[in-house]
């Protein structure tokens, strides 16, 4: 395409005089101007291109600019732009179907909505008419989107500001690398995160607790891979007190974790799962809930006091299509698996024997984290400083990261290939070696 620099020019000069931005003092941004993108790649309108390791907002699972997705978005809108809820749509039928498909049959329908937040929002109302209880346990470790109670079910700092309504508790999940109970082993780590939530649940009342909402694999946390039997020990306390278990597979859902669905990988079924980012990798804004055939059945007479003027609009719905068929016919699923198991795990466990600041590489498929440590003895987070000198290497050297605290989250689409492995590793060594330097 033709750049004009002039261009780039005038986009970040509207966007510092005009746009309020996320999450920020809007005084010292300094925002990265993007002018296009294809696969792993975005670029400016200088020409400058940089691989992109974050998938944005973690949601480009298919890539920028699938021309199988775009295509679809131009076939609807030529079809049908918009259209009211109520109606049936076939664009949106279709979708509902493709995704009901990859859930298996536990599932019975799917409720569409403007994102993951949202998601969150409707899948908590659906527990809570369901059971007739009110209270919402998550964890301190996860994120769960920026509205009413999806901010309140947050566990990490957003959630403080913004703590205006009643009914959440939340608890520690497992976490062996930083521990809170003190194991030494997964095992030790399943066994006492259990007890820490039924603990809980009892001392919260289980009789008042709708639901236990939890992210499969915990994302902007820190890619916090659950060990084995955890999620099985939660499904048993949901099951024991008659809980309404709610998977957030907003980020680690749809080929992230090398399954279409990450719940998929530990063997445990929820009762609700909300999705969003990956389900069209975001070319146009959609998220939901899927919802279990016995939940779906309970608003077969009684009234559902929920919905939103956008739910499955004809565009997102069309881009699902298209996003969920090429993703099953390229195998894209199947290479995140493989890339996380035969390059990404084995490149970054090797980036890890070289460079002391990084203290431990977990994840699978294409859901990385590098925690970043002063010492591994003593796993002190390193300083934002640090950090910031970090981004700053990655990004001179043509890589967009995904920066989090003191981590690095390696979450490339999930179409890269091994020869785009092999270039960021390079580029990750390069930088913590430049960083290190300075030390
Ligand atoms: N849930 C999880 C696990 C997320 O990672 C996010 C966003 O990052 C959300 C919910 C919120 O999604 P949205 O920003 O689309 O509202």
């Amino acid at each position: 395409a033709n750049l004009d620099p002039a261009d780039g020019d005038l986009a970040y000069e509207l966007d510092r005089a005009h746009v309020f931005h996320s999450w920020s003092a809007q005084g010292a941004l300094k925002p990265l101007v993007i002018a296009g993108g294809a696969g792993c790649e975005v670029w400016d309108y200088a020409g400058t291109r940089y691989l992109d390791f974050s998938s944005q907002l973690v949601n480009t699972n298919i890539g920028h600019q699938h021309p199988a997705v775009v295509d679809a978005i131009k076939k609807q809108a030529d079809i049908l732009t918009t259209i009211a809820p109520a109606t049936a749509n076939l664009a949106r039928g279709e979708a509902a179907k493709r995704i009901l498909a990859r859930a298996g049959s536990h599932f019975g329908k799917v409720f569409f909505t403007n994102g993951g937040a949202d998601a969150n929002e409707n899948a908590i109302r659906m527990a809570r008419l369901t059971t007739g209880r009110d209270k919402v346990l998550s964890a301190y470790r996860s994120y769960h989107g920026n509205t009413g109670a999806a901010i309140v079910a947050t566990g990490d700092w957003r959630r403080v500001p913004n703590e205006y309504s009643r009914g959440h508790a939340h608890f520690f999940g497992p976490f062996a690398y930083r521990s809170d109970f003190w194991s030494e082993t997964p095992e030790q780590e399943t066994e006492r995160a259990l007890h820490h939530l039924e603990r809980v649940v009892v001392s919260e009342g289980a009789a008042s607790i709708a639901a236990i909402l939890l992210e499969t694999v915990p994302g902007t946390a820190g890619v916090l891979v659950p060990p084995p039997g955890y999620l099985q020990g939660v499904r048993e306390l949901c099951d024991k007190y008659g809980i309404v278990l709610i998977f957030d597979e907003v980020m680690c859902g749809f080929g992230r974790t090398g399954e279409w669905f990450a719940w998929q990988g530990f063997g445990v079924t929820p009762d609700l799962i909300t999705f969003a980012k990956g389900v069209n990798s975001g070319y146009v804004p959609i998220g939901g809930v899927v919802i279990s055939e016995s939940i779906a059945n309970a608003f077969e007479d009684q009234v559902f006091p929920g919905g939103l003027t956008y739910s499955g609009h004809p565009l997102a719905a069309a881009s699902v299509v298209a996003a969920l068929d090429a993703m099953e016919s390229e195998g894209i699923v199947e290479n995140a698996k493989s890339i996380g198991a035969e390059h990404l795990g084995p490149g970054l466990a090797a980036l890890a024997e070289k460079h002391p600041l990084i203290g431990e590489v977990r994840g699978l498929g294409v859901f990385w984290a590098l925690d970043l440590v002063d010492d591994p003895e003593t796993r002190q987070p390193i300083s934002a400083g640090l950090m910031g000198a970090l981004k700053t290497a990655l990004v001179s050297r043509g890589l967009l990261p995904f920066v989090a605290d003191n981590r690095i989250h390696v979450v490339p689409p999930c179409i890269v290939t091994p020869d785009e492995v092999a270039k960021a590793l390079a580029i990750y060594d390069e930088a913590f070696t430049e960083v290190e330097s300075t030390l």
